[in-house]
């Protein structure tokens, strides 16, 4: 897709970047049947394709709309669009560069400003995400109806059972993750379980933090890139004491880390709860295992929850 950038926008490594990766899209559309967005919205604008015309177009013209912003804003950088593609087309380098643009060229509104920062201050510390979820589930009934189907209920177990540690003959490092890990408990005490039972120990590393996917989405992307490395440097004691892979249970993160330009780690990464999509540009590699089988093989019985 030929495109000519504004000289209004200047000659940047990322405008350079921005323009390869769109001349790389024969917008073939491909990708749009795998974008979560699209299907829950069915707006072209929703999905990948959609996105990418946009972009060009703000790249072309030096300006952008609040509907610019709101589109790129809805895209959830799951990356699913990359493995369909054809052509290769590294859509999350090139959304990042369109998403950060729309924010200079059509600011959000101070209210939604003030809100993210609160996001960005909360979500990713589980010191502080506790407290402020506790206090929700109290004052629950009081708020507004749509707020309180926000609020996630108590989790059931929030303490792994662990086996005897003298069968457990290799070890892996849990990611522990954030918001999870207040919010829904019970997910990282069942990946224990199963990963016990394997004979696998699980390791927690000591002052491990948010994967960096919420300030990344939020457009902080510098505090995205120090919370990286601040667990890449936390990780790397536990690989040489011996951890052989990286399996994590929160769905964002795993896209995150692909993300990541981490040179010095080759570490197997497993999503042990969601298929991973497409591994690119990372010395991590992407294992896939079929969680329903594992768990049976486990002995442990699967029930749907209503
Ligand atoms: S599948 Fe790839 S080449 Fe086709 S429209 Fe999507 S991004 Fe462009
Ligand atoms: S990253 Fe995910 S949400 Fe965003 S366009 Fe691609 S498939 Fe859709």
């Amino acid at each position: 897709m030929e495109t000519h950038i504004s000289q209004a926008l200047g000659h940047s490594e990322a405008l350079q970047e921005a323009e390869t990766i769109l001349r790389s899209c024969v917008h073939c559309g491909f990708c749009t049947a795998t974008c979560p967005t699209y299907q829950l919205l069915g707006n072209e604008l929703d999905g990948p394709r959609g996105r990418i015309y946009l972009i060009k177009e703000m790249l072309e013209n030096g300006q952008a709309s609040d509907r610019t912003r709101t589109h790129l804003d809805r895209c959830l950088l799951c990356r699913s669009c990359e493995t369909t593609c054809p052509s290769g087309v590294q859509y999350a380098r090139l959304l990042h560069t369109g998403r950060h643009l729309a924010h200079e060229l059509a600011p959000l509104p101070l209210r939604e400003r003030g809100l993210r920062r609160l996001l960005r201050a909360t979500l990713p510390y589980p010191g502080r995400m506790a407290p402020a979820l506790g206090l929700a589930r109290l004052i629950r009934p009081l708020l507004p109806r749509t707020l309180q189907r926000k609020i996630p209920p108590a989790s059931p177990v929030t303490r792994p059972l662990q086996d005897n540690p003298s069968t457990q003959t290799r070890k892996v490092i849990l990611f522990q993750g954030c918001v999870q890990s207040v919010a829904a408990g019970s997910i990282n005490a069942a990946a224990v379980r199963m990963l016990n039972r394997l004979g696998i120990q699980t390791l927690a590393a000591a002052g491990e933090s948010c994967c960096g996917a919420v300030n990344h989405h939020l457009d902080d992307i510098d505090t995205a890139r120090s919370l990286a490395q601040n667990n890449l440097d936390r990780w790397l004691t536990l690989i040489d004491g011996g951890a052989e892979a990286l399996p994590w249970s929160s769905p964002p993160a795993p896209a995150r880390w692909r993300s990541v330009n981490t040179p010095s780690c080759s570490l197997p990464v497993a999503n042990t709860m969601q298929k991973p999509s497409g591994c690119r540009n990372t010395a991590l590699k992407s294992v896939t295992i079929s969680p329903g089988r594992t768990w049976k093989n486990c002995g442990f019985a699967l029930m749907h929850r209503p």
